[in-house]
């Protein structure tokens, strides 16, 4: 028997047990007539002592040559500390050890092992076994176990089954490339890796699963943004015989439950917002509402005088910044140069002071007038003391460079409380998206889409107005889910192919599989996916989903642990019947 008790559980109440303990050593003090040890293991740290006169010469010897991170057992008798320690739960008492085993020794660590370490992120993702035996990279990987086991208990209870799907499929289009992984058996040819398991789950509703979810890894061989891995983990849900009304009802269930169970926080009805006016309010179709500054569309109370710029622009929009009539001239061209930087990218921001007074001053006095700049604080409900600014140009743009700047601001003024969670349906999305660089209409969400029955008829004329029956979750300003009710029947599944710019041909090659199941009495059906390492991310209260993965990639897409990607040898290339021309 390795140990009788784990490092975080003895007690006062176990003072004069005999116990046999085995861990890591966090640290030693050696005092000459009295060694220390922290003996740490995933339970917590408990304090060793080899004592000259109560622990035999031999093992005191031995309790020296002891370094950080050897892997030892001890066995020895539950005293009560002299020193109390009542920062950690065994800090009242420690063991006094007869009988040490050093089970392993350990050359010394790259960083320390400490909650704050000396390890930067490089070095502490090439020793990330090293790091999981910190406590917060542990605790995380804890707490994403205790959210999934929430998430399979809560899926269950409702009558979901968890059902795997392969991970050697087929090419499905999502927006983002595959990996793929060529087949030594099928000379030439080539698996996809899944970006999410979507045909599959549809296909368990012809199957007649009736309710599926599985926690599933999807792979994404995008550009790697900050904070994106190329594998990634998905809560995948899919339910027959259902309307966008009751996969809503469903998941809100299941995320009201998780912020409960792992959050202890009530929360009242999710509110929702159609695409359109997430776009019209915050710029952005996952808005952050734990705070306002909603945007004021300025257009008919700033185009009637000689301003040139505000006239000759589609969308003139502002934003009242809380307290922002205070910024020194200094601090607002700082703001300027930051909306002008390349990545927000806009051309320059017009702003107004709301004096206490009553009274206003902006960048554009020689424009406007005191009743006009009322009119714009009232627009954007800006109150005495508050900064508004205004930016102008192209609708899309420049909704994405205001929600920029929200943001931001938001960031500055503190307003993005990681304790407060303000859930959002976004609904009602596009079906189709315009591609500038292709020159064609995409599906905005993924071809299996319905497009609102309604909107069928505009397909033709105007497809960029179709809306979907489509609908994101967002959380404090984060996408965490989002999904729709599918196409299942044929005909409707070609139309969407075809306005995709798939020839009927392309279509059956890539898709006949699922048109064919179509036709053998395909439920009504519809679903959705979370991110899952998202999500557990922001209920940890954290911005970055690494931590709560275990092996993560780094920003190039390489696990420097294990090295890989990595060459293969000549062998195995031959194998594959891969000829690489390098
Ligand atoms: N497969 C979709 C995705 O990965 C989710 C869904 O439509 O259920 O985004």
């Amino acid at each position: 028997m390795y140990r009788s008790h784990s490092c975080g559980q003895l007690r006062t109440s176990d003072i004069n047990k005999e116990v046999t303990l085995a861990g890591w050593v966090q640290k030693t003090r050696d005092k000459g007539f009295m060694i220390w040890v922290d003996l740490r293991d995933r339970y917590g740290i408990t304090q060793l002592i080899f004592d000259e006169e109560r622990t035999p010469k031999d093992v005191v010897e031995k309790a020296k040559t002891l370094g950080r991170e050897f892997v030892i057992q001890i066995k020895g008798t539950v005293i009560e500390r002299e020193s109390k320690n009542k920062n950690i739960p065994t800090g009242e008492i420690e063991i006094l050890v007869r009988e040490l085993n050093i089970l392993n020794e350990s050359i010394v660590p790259p960083f320390t092992i400490e909650d704050e370490t000396d390890g930067g992120e490089d070095i502490r993702m090439k020793y990330r076994y090293l790091d999981i035996r910190r406590n917060p990279v542990k605790n995380s990987l804890m707490f994403r176990h205790q959210v999934a086991m929430q998430v399979r208990n809560y899926l269950s209870q409702e009558g979901f089954i968890e059902v795997e799907t392969p991970y050697l499929i087929k090419s499905t289009p999502e927006g983002a490339r595959d990996f793929v992984v060529p087949s030594r058996m099928n000379e030439g040819q080539f698996y996809a890796l899944p970006q999410s398991p979507q045909t599959f789950k549809q296909l368990l509703m012809v199957g007649g699963m009736d309710k599926y979810f599985q926690i599933v890894k999807c792979f994404r061989d995008e550009d790697l943004r900050a904070d994106r891995q190329p594998e990634f983990t998905q809560i995948d849900c899919e339910m027959a015989f259902v309307e966008q009304e009751d996969i809503l009802n469903i998941f809100e269930g299941l995320t009201r439950n998780l912020i409960k169970e792992i959050k202890g926080i009530e929360i009242g009805d999710f509110p929702r917002m159609t695409y359109d006016e997430a776009m019209k309010i915050y710029g952005n179709d996952k808005p952050d509402i734990r705070f306002g500054m909603k945007f004021g569309e300025l257009n008919t109370v700033a185009q009637h005088k000689d301003f040139k710029v505000f006239n000759d622009a589609e969308l003139v929009v502002g934003i009242a910044v809380p307290g922002g009539a205070s910024y020194t001239r200094k601090e607002i061209d700082k703001l300027i140069d930051w909306v002008k930087r390349p990545q927000v990218g806009a051309l320059g921001m017009i702003y107004v002071k709301c004096n206490e007074d009553g009274t206003y001053k902006s960048s554009v006095d020689k424009f406007y007038d005191q009743d006009d700049l009322a009119k714009w604080a009232s627009t954007t409900g800006a109150k005495a003391g508050d900064l508004i600014c205004v930016l102008s140009g192209p609708t899309h743009k420049v909704r994405a460079q205001l929600s920029a700047l929200r943001m931001e601001l938001a960031e500055r003024l503190d307003l993005r409380n990681p304790e407060e969670f303000a859930p959002l349906w976004v609904v009602d999305f596009p079906l189709l998206e315009w591609d500038e660089e292709t020159e064609r209409y995409h599906a905005m969400h993924h071809p299996f889409t319905s497009p609102k029955p309604e909107d069928i008829p505009l397909l033709d004329s105007k497809p960029g107005d179709v809306r979907a029956n489509a609908y994101d979750l967002v959380l404090n300003g984060n996408e965490i889910g989002g999904g729709s009710i599918r196409i299942h029947d044929k005909e409707t599944q070609a139309l969407m192919f075809d306005h995709l710019g798939f020839t009927p041909e392309e279509a059956k090659a890539q898709f006949g599989f699922l048109m064919d199941a179509f036709q053998y009495g395909a439920p009504p059906h519809g679903g959705l996916a979370f991110g899952f390492d998202r999500l557990v991310a922001i209920l940890g209260g954290q911005e970055t989903i690494r931590d709560f993965i275990a092996f993560p990639k780094n920003n190039s897409g390489r696990d420097v642990m294990i090295d890989a990607p990595a060459n293969i040898d000549a062998t195995q290339l031959k194998e594959l019947n891969i000829k690489l021309d390098l």
